[in-house]
């Protein structure tokens, strides 16, 4: 099932990220959608309104053959004592009386059972389809708007929000038909046995409704409250166990058990006030809910001494109040949960109608691949995020054609690892056009474009999973000697081959049972299998030292020989032999050539060049 999205598109490009909803108001827009959600499944949604509905009116018949039999059987004791009454036939009646009782009550049981069954059925199906959908337009919202949400937010959105949404669709309806028939119901019956008597049992009804409205307000607030605290735990864990070897390195265990600890305290507060709250308003709505019960008894007694009412009628009154009091105090639940659903709601609508201003466009074509030649025109770019007046990018031209490698350098912070991003589209040019083969990459169709260009990131970001799987991850299909082949390459094959589970040793979270350096010859063997036609390396032989990197290179070189290769490197030697090199400063191309004319130019490159040789960097190399 597709979730509705007819609410306005607004782009992810200009969408701030932060989701702080009116929590003081019911969107009434948001609680249609949500209702409607559930109507996508008529046949279940029928059945459970009708199950509601015959479990809401056997509910209301059991209070009547309560006080039918109360009547029956102070009519035989009665006749028995004046032995006037033909006690076979009064008998009889009782136990008509009893067994239409358990017909009801086997009856609303069953009718219950379908409600629940279907209604949580419903809920589910609804959590499933939510979930799917979040976590597709996660897969598909830009990395800008990834940018500037935090993680743990979206984490929350997608589990809690769902929930509150869930809850109301699997319950929430149903509950509403159920409590107002049942309400309905019990007003009517209570009034047609004594309108003085079923005022005085119905007081308590509005009372609690609306205590309990109030208190579950209350509580919802809290509820909120408490979650942004959990919101705040889960960014601070994530971190610390993200940056787990920072905290050790530095010894700030104690700094992080002190945010953590603060933040901590401050949930058990809020949890505190939320049971305060609680505590507080379920014993006021009891004592209401007695004190009826007690005006009813009292007043019920003198009309049935004064043979007003029978002690049947009385008997039905007082029984009718027993079972309003739960679905009573359910108004509150129901009035939380419309709430809830209705920010919930809110929260989730509001990423799941964002556009991706990074998509196909709608006439975008698969992307024809001639030579392979990448053009950079006059390309500027700034982020979103980005708040100084220059761009991060700008007038930066170049081509490569395939068999040919241009190299960039520049200091940390130029715009190098931007370059490589602007490439396949993870965020769109501002200025000028990147085109391969004479396309402009946003004419081609992203998974077209994706396919033919491959980076290796800065970071080499690791699967859980076993080494084969974290290889061929943008080839799943390859077989086991195409994976040996690129891990051969990389270097690495050597070092896997002497696991013990060789190929098939997980590599753990974030790879960290990995070397930096295992990491990044990891990453190079799973951006060249899949055998793209233009390659990037944006930094990514720095953890590896300059011996392997010429062995990386050289097993390279018959596969780059007919791709375009972009390096993107900190350390001279690894892009000294390129046919171009960029020097990178501000966003601008400052000096451009091969290494021999930029040595000759005297220059930034030539200054860098002297301080890396100076430490050996690059004499290893040019040797
Ligand atoms: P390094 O050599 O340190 O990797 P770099 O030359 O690759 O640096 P970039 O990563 O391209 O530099 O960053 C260029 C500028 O853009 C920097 O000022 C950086 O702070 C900023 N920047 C990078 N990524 C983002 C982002 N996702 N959102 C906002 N600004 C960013």
């Amino acid at each position: 099932m597709a979730i509705d999205t007819r609410a306005p598109a607004r782009s992810d490009h200009a969408d701030g990220g932060t989701y702080r909803i009116d929590v003081s108001k019911v969107d009434t827009a948001v609680l249609r959608r949500i209702t409607a959600m559930a109507f996508r499944f008529p046949g279940r949604m029928a059945a459970g309104i009708t199950a509601t509905v015959a479990a809401a009116l056997m509910q209301l018949l059991v209070p009547q053959y309560l006080g039918q039999a109360v009547d029956q059987a102070q009519g035989l004791l009665a006749g028995a004592v004046s032995g006037r009454t033909d006690r076979d036939a009064a008998e009889a009646a009782l136990w008509t009386t009893a067994g239409l009782l358990l017909l009801v009550a086997v009856g609303r049981g069953l009718a219950t059972m379908a409600q629940n069954y279907l209604g949580e059925a419903v809920g589910h199906l609804i959590g499933f389809d939510l979930r799917m959908a979040y976590y597709r337009q996660l897969q598909r919202l830009s990395l800008s708007w990834h940018d500037r949400v935090h993680t743990g937010d979206l984490m929350t959105r997608g589990i809690l929000d769902i929930e509150g949404v869930r809850l109301w669709t699997d319950t929430g309806i149903l509950r509403m038909f159920y409590l107002s028939i049942l309400i309905g119901g019990g007003a009517f019956v209570l009034l047609g046995i004594d309108p003085v008597l079923g005022l005085v049992a119905l007081a308590f009804v509005p009372i609690v409704g609306v205590r309990a409205s109030f208190a579950r307000l209350k509580l919802r607030d809290t509820w909120l409250a408490l979650q942004d605290r959990m919101s705040a735990l889960t960014k601070i864990m994530e971190e610390n166990l993200g940056g787990i070897r920072v905290v050790r390195a530095f010894a700030a265990q104690d700094h992080e058990m002190a945010k953590f600890d603060q933040v901590s305290a401050a949930a058990l507060e809020t949890a505190s006030r939320r049971v305060r709250l609680f505590v507080l308003s379920t014993t006021q709505m009891t004592f209401v809910y007695f004190l009826a019960m007690a005006a009813t008894l009292w007043i019920g007694g003198t009309k049935v001494l004064s043979g007003t009412i029978t002690l049947g009628q009385l008997t039905e009154v007082l029984a009718f109040m027993l079972i309003l009091q739960m679905p009573v105090r359910q108004i509150g639940w129901m009035i939380n949960s419309i709430a809830r659903a209705s920010t919930c709601g809110g929260r989730l609508f509001n990423v799941l109608d964002l556009t991706p201003s990074i998509a196909d466009a709608p006439d975008a074509q698969p992307l024809v691949l001639d030579e392979g030649v990448v053009r950079f025109e006059d390309v500027g770019f700034r982020y979103p995020t980005w708040a100084g007046d220059s761009r991060t990018l700008s007038g930066i031209s170049f081509e490569i054609r395939p068999g040919r490698k241009i190299g960039i350098v520049g200091p940390p912070g130029a715009g190098k690892s931007t370059l490589a991003q602007l490439l396949n589209r993870y965020y769109d040019v501002g200025a000028g056009r990147i085109t391969i083969d004479g396309q402009d990459i946003r004419q081609v169709t992203l998974a077209s474009l994706r396919a033919a260009v491959a980076i290796v990131q800065q970071e080499a970001f690791l699967f859980t999973a076993s080494i084969d799987h974290n290889v061929a991850y943008g080839a799943p299909y390859a077989m086991r000697p195409d994976i040996e082949r690129s891990t051969q390459t990389a270097q690495l094959h050597s070092y896997v081959s002497g696991l013990p589970a060789s190929y098939q040793t997980l590599v753990g979270e974030r790879g960290v049972s990995l070397s930096g350096g295992q990491r990044q010859r990891l990453a190079i063997a799973r951006a060249i299998l899949p055998a793209a036609r233009v390659l990037v390396f944006d930094d990514s032989t720095a953890a590896i030292d300059a011996a392997t990197e010429r062995r990386i290179r050289d097993a390279l070189a018959h596969f780059t020989a007919d791709r375009a290769v972009i390096v993107i490197a900190h350390r001279l030697s690894s892009l000294i032999d390129a046919d171009e090199i960029l020097f990178l400063e501000d966003g601008r191309v400052v000096e451009r050539g091969d290494h021999n004319s930029l040595m000759a130019l005297g220059g930034r490159y030539r200054k860098l060049h002297d301080l890396q040789a100076g430490g050996g960097q690059v004499a290893d190399v040019t040797s």
